[in-house]
């Protein structure tokens, strides 16, 4: 498993994770993007912060 924005390998609490608002996808975010607000990209095309 792997953070949505930067790749990195995710593991143990370094991370987050929730449903894509459009399609309801499992996102998987490392913490360091969400604090820095790093953009993602679901695969549904949604982008957000
Ligand atoms: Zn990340
Ligand atoms: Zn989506």
């Amino acid at each position: 498993m792997n953070c949505i924005s930067c790749n990195t390998v995710l593991f143990g609490d370094n991370y987050v994770k929730f449903p894509c608002p459009i399609c309801g996808e499992m996102i998987y975010r490392c913490k360091k993007c969400r604090k820095l607000a790093n953009p993602y990209e679901c695969k549904c095309g949604f982008v957000g912060p």
